[in-house]
């Protein structure tokens, strides 16, 4: 089943139980000033569930478009995790709760593909709930899910809430076995991939108070209104009904993947003695390709341009990354131009703006490749110079001095460095460059602090006197908290 069809159907199977379709809003979170990135179905909907606006429906249903930053290490490596992926969401506002969502979850997965559902094997679906909720439990039973796949769970995995006081509860997971042949028998507890999650129910039922973050906090008593809030993965249930082994080969990444195969002269999946969820370095960079391919058009489709910081500076990283991800397999031109049309022929059945604004995005798109790979071939020479020098001087290390200028002043990514100077037997001070990496941050705190407070806090010096500490590239994970 296409994944426009998965869509389709999701929206039609709630319509007809009496929600409103809602369209997606666009990536930006503007109505957040926590969230660079819109990351669940339920953000556009936040003012109802706080009770601060009342919704103009008692039901609702959406397919939202979401970005997850903090997910961009598992791209490409587990089967599940994209950059950019669509969530389908129904959502009550003090209408049904989870005598209502649980049924209506269920029927959709279970129903046959004839008669309009996923047709899903009912005897592979799991069911999570939190470990004292015994409502959503029986409700699970009553629907026909036997007690062995029926797991209680922690906080942890199974209790939602913003991080901030409001309203919170418990949610229920659902997963599908995909069998022997993908990893360890005996649940989700056991293996997320071979126990693929593709639904989560939320209940928010309790009101929570002030805390430490998502797991320790007070609940101050029930909603006086229930709310439901539910996300579907949309590539996770096409995978599922595709029959393909993860997201990056749905229908709507991976045409995107196999062109990146074919510029590059690698045969996807080649290496198949590679044991299950380990894949080999090339596959997970194809994959890793078509996924932010995918996300940096869906960005720039959404208003959003590569800069310097805050959205802009999340887009051009994902999009130095596909670039560098091309070339680390072998190929050297402009891909671009190769790739992102194949992108949007993939999304515009879904999003038919993409091709009619096609000009526009790529213009940007293009132009950001042709300013990153001028940036990496100045940065080569420079390297290789210094390469050069440091050899010839016999020393083993390249100084973090000249991997601090090449990224400071020249933008060439640290990791490129490190691969071409060990290319060239060597190494890379990296102390010395996180040293120099820690303290230009420091400055810029500072400089920042001073402007909003209009002094100078020398405590950050002071910081980088007593020590720098290892220096990550943090930009995804602190811009963008998740929000469930
Ligand atoms: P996981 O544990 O697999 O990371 P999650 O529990 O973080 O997923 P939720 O926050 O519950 O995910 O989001 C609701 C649904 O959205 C998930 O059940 C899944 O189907 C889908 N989803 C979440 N993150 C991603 C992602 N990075 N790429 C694709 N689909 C996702
Ligand atoms: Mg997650
Ligand atoms: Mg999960
Ligand atoms: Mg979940």
């Amino acid at each position: 089943m296409k994944t426009a069809e998965i869509k389709r159907r999701f929206l039609a199977h709630f319509e007809a139980n009496g929600h409103a379709v809602v369209p997606s809003a666009p990536l930006p979170a503007i109505s957040d000033p926590n969230l660079l990135f819109i990351n669940a179905g339920m953000v556009q909907f936040v003012p109802y569930f706080l009770g601060q606006q009342s919704p103009p429906y008692a039901r609702a249903t959406s397919v939202q478009k979401c970005i997850r930053t903090p997910d961009i290490d598992e791209v490409g490596k587990t089967s599940r995790h994209g950059t950019f992926f669509q969530m389908n969401g129904n959502f009550s506002f003090g209408d049904y709760f989870k005598d209502g969502a649980i049924p209506l979850a269920w029927d959709l997965a279970t129903k046959s593909v004839e008669a309009g559902g996923f047709g899903l094997d009912p005897e592979r679906i799991w069911a999570t709930v939190y470990l004292d909720d015994d409502e959503a439990y029986d409700i699970w039973r009553a629907t026909g899910v036997p007690t062995e796949r029926i797991v209680r769970r922690g906080k942890a995995d199974n209790f939602w809430s913003m991080g901030i006081p409001g309203p919170c509860g418990p949610c229920s997971e659902l997963y599908y076995d995909r069998g022997p042949e993908y990893g360890r028998e005996g649940g989700p507890e056991v293996d997320e991939d071979r126990y693929l999650e593709f639904w989560n129910l939320v209940f928010m039922q309790f009101e929570r108070g002030p805390g430490v973050g998502k797991e320790d906090f007070p609940i101050l008593g029930d909603l006086p209104a229930k709310n439901i809030d539910t996300g579907m993965g949309l590539e996770r249930m096409a995978s599922l009904l595709q029959g393909v082994d993860n997201l990056y080969e749905i229908d709507e990444v991976k045409p995107i993947l196999d062109r990146a195969a074919e510029l590059t002269g690698k045969r996807y999946g080649a290496h198949s003695g590679h044991a299950a969820n380990q894949s080999h370095p090339d596959d997970v960079r194809l994959r890793v390709i078509a996924d932010h391919v995918r996300t940096a058009l869906m960005l720039i489709g959404d208003g959003v341009t590569p800069s310097n910081e805050g959205r802009g500076y999340v887009l051009r990283r994902i999009m130095r990354r596909a670039i560098r991800a091309v070339r680390l397999l072998g190929y050297q031109d402009r891909a671009l131009p190769e790739l992102l049309p194949v992108a949007r022929d993939c999304m515009a059945p879904s999003y038919p703006e993409l091709a009619e604004e096609f000009g526009r995005i790529s213009q940007y798109a293009y132009a950001e490749e042709d300013a990153f790979l001028a940036t990496l071939r100045a940065g080569t020479t420079i390297l290789d110079t210094a390469i050069a020098e440091t050899k010839s001087a016999g020393k083993p290390a390249l100084s973090g001095d000249k991997a601090f200028q090449l990224h400071d002043t020249y933008g060439f990514p640290i990791d490129l460095t490190l691969e071409i100077a060990a290319e060239q037997g060597l190494q890379v001070d990296a102390d010395g460059f996180r040293r120099l990496m820690a303290d230009q941050r420091s400055r810029a705190k500072a400089d920042a602090q001073a402007r909003k407070t209009g002094h100078t806090d020398v405590s950050a010096y002071r910081s980088v006197l007593d020590g720098g500490g290892p220096v990550e590239f943090t930009g995804y994970t602190e811009l963008n908290r998740e929000s469930r």
